[in-house]
Formats: C-alpha cells, sequence, structure tokens
C-alpha cells in the first residue's frame, strides 16, 4: 500500500457529496485520468447513497470509508454500514431489482460494475454490509 485513508460520517444525504469529495480529493495524489476519477465517484456515491437509504431507512448510523492506493496504481474503496443488511445479496445485484419503491431504478449495483473493474459484496441481515470497489 502506498497510500491510505479512512473516514467517518452520520447517514445524512448532505454526507454523500462530501464522501464524494473526499475520495476524489485522495485519489487525486494518484494523478489519475478525469475520466478514471469519475468512474470512482460516481460508484462511490452509489454504495454511499445505499447506505444511507437502505442499510440505515429507518434510522441514522455510521457510514465508514477507507481507500487505498496499491502500488501498481490500483485503487480500492470500501464502503461498510452497520444497518439492515441484504438477505440475497445475488439477487439485490440484479439490474433492476429495488426494495426501494418508485423512486428508486434498482440500478445502482449495475453502474458500480460498469464504473470499476471489481465489485464484492459482504452482507449480513441486521449487521451490515461492506461493499468493495477496485479500480
Ligand atoms: P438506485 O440505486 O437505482 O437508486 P436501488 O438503490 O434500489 O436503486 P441498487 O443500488 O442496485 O438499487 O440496490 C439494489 C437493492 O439492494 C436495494 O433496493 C436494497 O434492497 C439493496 N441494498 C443495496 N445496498 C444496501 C445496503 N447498504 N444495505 C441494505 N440493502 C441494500
Ligand atoms: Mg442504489
Amino acid at each position: 500500500t502506498v497510500n491510505k485513508m479512512e473516514l467517518s460520517f452520520p447517514s445524512h444525504s448532505v454526507n454523500e457529496s462530501f464522501a464524494r469529495g473526499a475520495v476524489s480529493a485522495f485519489i487525486l495524489a494518484l494523478d489519475p485520468l478525469v475520466t478514471e476519477m469519475n468512474d470512482l465517484k460516481t460508484a462511490v456515491s452509489e454504495a454511499v447513497t445505499n447506505a444511507i437509504v437502505h442499510g440505515y431507512r429507518d434510522t441514522i448510523g455510521t457510514v465508514y470509508i477507507s481507500a487505498k492506493i496499491l502500488a501498481d496504481d490500483r485503487v480500492i474503496v470500501k464502503i461498510r454500514d452497520r444497518g439492515c443488511g441484504i438477505p440475497d445479496i445475488e439477487k439485490a445485484m440484479e439490474p433492476l431489482y429495488t426494495t426501494g419503491g418508485e423512486e428508486r431504478a434498482g440500478l445502482g449495483f449495475a453502474v458500480m460494475q460498469s464504473f470499476c473493474d471489481r465489485v464484492r459484496v459482504a452482507s449480513a441481515p441486521g449487521r451490515g454490509t461492506t461493499v468493495t470497489l477496485t479500480k
């Protein structure tokens, strides 16, 4: 690991843009192509929004983000919540699947997958969710 950072914040929706900006400021050290930076920011936004609107659906909890830059310039970002968890991860990751009703498209995981090289999800009902993005 060449560089790393950790941050946490309460799951207020205003903090979504903070998380996006913080991760992009951190990876600026890499001097990434603008498009790569935007891809990662978009994917981080989706994962943070999920933690806020699904993980902590009926409550305010803490969202944790850690990011690492590896020696080969790969970036790994983890977004973690201690919220409700996902009962069926495979199903949740299917495009258009949502438990969010009319105002959600069910495309967040699809967006993360198309903008990152790898997306891993670990989750347990009642214990929370960790999304690991590799770019
Ligand atoms: P969109 O992202 O398009 O607004 P969405 O959030 O429903 O809609 P995805 O981001 O693909 O779509 O997530 C699919 C489903 O997975 C969600 O509807 C929710 O049921 C579940 N989910 C995702 N992230 C979490 C999380 N952190 N905690 C609990 N459930 C989650
Ligand atoms: Mg989503």
